[in-house]
């Protein structure tokens, strides 16, 4: 491994999911420098839905690089950030947001989407919610709760409040009324409201539509709806949190579309929409938002870059030309089909499986500490890449949108595998 001393100098912040050192990729499958292939099933943390190097986009990025790769948006426009704003009406869940801006990364995103939201309303708080995940950076980690290591040791921005978020499975806390939403969860917002941040003080709400780093979590139908119109009451804008959940990972271009489909104020979009290339992205309303943001009061050196922005073109062509979201319902049916038929619940200690597309979360019994990891271990050893989610025991799926069904099967087999195996030590262990 001597070819590879700069390992050392690396930052051991990064908690590690493996330590392969990955030489090419192509589709779903991960090649490493010692030409072990894995499917993999993280696709770097839902950003490449596209599949790892899809031809199309590695062309257009191509082809970009060699007009201009930087293009700075204070000073120049590109062709491709230009062409990328008209693209955009076209996927977005309402028609009301059709002013964009181009920033970097999820984190940093959501900052701005704040920033904005805050300037408009000249109000301070921000409600968000328990197990939710916006990013690490300092703003960012003060909206995010999904785990405590992203704040350990750091300081947080004051003026944000937690309520509770809809937890529809086993795991919910409170007995479930007929089956249906007890609507603590809303009941939790108003509480925060009435006793923590007053309407007048608060700006937005900041919601993931499907909680990612809180375990692939899925709201009952109609919170959306209710916190839509707690907004509306109070004149507190609505921010969705589309980082992990948008780009066609569930089906449709974003999670909303199949969650009461209500009117965000502002939309965070990042991760698949360039395919893996840095871009992220804020979308509001012009006349009612983006156009009072104080001219020159945001920005930032790279956000908007041309080779993005050409990439980010060419990832809404390809999803929209091959098909990709009707590919990512029917892969994540195949998914949960399997586990039915397999009878996991039965098998293993498995508490709750849900998903919506490719976004699909396997929870275990918390009673098995350990056991969601050791699961991913073994199914590494075996060639397949998962990962977990959050602080309890979950997995989750979030294979590239170009999945195929007997890719989909090779994964569904090995994980089943993993499991019987890994269930067999803990077993042989407790005994
Ligand atoms: N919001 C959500 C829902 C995310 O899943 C993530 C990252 O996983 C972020 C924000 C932060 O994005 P980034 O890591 O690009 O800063």
């Amino acid at each position: 491994m001597s070819q590879f001393s700069g390992l050392k100098s690396l930052s051991p912040v990064w908690s590690r999911v493996t330590n392969i050192i990955a030489k090419e990729a192509r589709g779903s499958w991960i090649t490493d420098v010692n030409g072990r292939r894995f499917l993999d099933f993280t696709t770097g943390i839902a950003v490449c839905n596209t599949g790892h190097c899809h031809p199309r986009v590695v062309a257009a990025a191509q082809a970009q690089l060699s007009k201009i790769m930087h293009a700075q948006m204070n000073i120049v426009y590109s062709q491709s950030a230009i062409e990328l704003a008209e693209k955009l009406p076209s996927i977005m869940p309402d028609p009301s947001l059709n002013r964009f801006f181009y920033t970097n990364s999820g984190a940093e995103a959501i900052e701005a989407a704040v920033k904005l939201a805050k300037q408009v309303t000249r109000r301070n708080n921000i409600i968000c919610f328990e197990n939710s995940f916006h990013g690490r950076t300092m703003g960012a980690l003060s909206m995010t709760a999904s785990k405590n290591v992203y704040s350990r040791g750091g300081g947080q921005i004051a003026g944000v409040h937690f309520a509770r978020f809809p937890r529809c499975s086993s795991s919910c806390r409170i007995p479930k009324v007929d089956g249906q939403c007890c609507w603590d969860p809303i009941e939790s917002v108003e509480e925060v409201l009435k006793t923590r941040s007053a309407p007048g003080d608060t700006a937005a709400i900041l919601v993931e539509p499907i909680q990612g780093e809180g375990g692939y979590v899925i709201p009952p139908p109609g919170f959306f709806k209710k916190l839509r119109e707690i907004c509306d009451r109070e004149g507190i804008l609505l921010i969705l949190d589309e980082v992990q959940s948008g780009m066609g990972r569930t089906g449709s271009w974003f999670a909303i579309e199949q969650l009461d489909h209500v009117r965000p104020d502002i939309m965070v979009v990042a991760k698949g929409i360039a395919s893996g290339l840095p871009l992220s992205i804020v979308c509001a309303n012009g006349e009612n938002l983006m156009d009072k943001w104080i001219p020159g009061s945001h920005g930032g050196t790279y956000g908007g870059n041309a080779v993005s922005c050409a990439a980010a073109v060419e990832t809404i062509n390809v999803l929209r030309e091959e098909k990709l979201l009707q590919n990512a319902t029917a892969r994540g049916k195949q998914a949960i089909q399997f586990m039915k038929d397999r009878k996991w619940a039965d098998r293993f200690p498995v508490k709750d499986i849900r998903g919506l597309g490719l976004m699909v979360g396997v929870e275990f019994d918390p009673a098995f500490k350990g056991f969601a990891s050791h699961v991913t271990t073994t199914a590494l050893e075996k060639g397949l890449m998962l990962m977990t989610a959050g602080s309890k025991e979950t997995i989750r799926l979030m294979p590239p949108l170009v999945v195929s069904e007997s890719e989909m099967d090779q994964a569904m087999t090995i994980m089943d595998s993993s499991l019987n195996q890994v269930l067999s030590k803990t077993s042989k262990m407790a005994s």
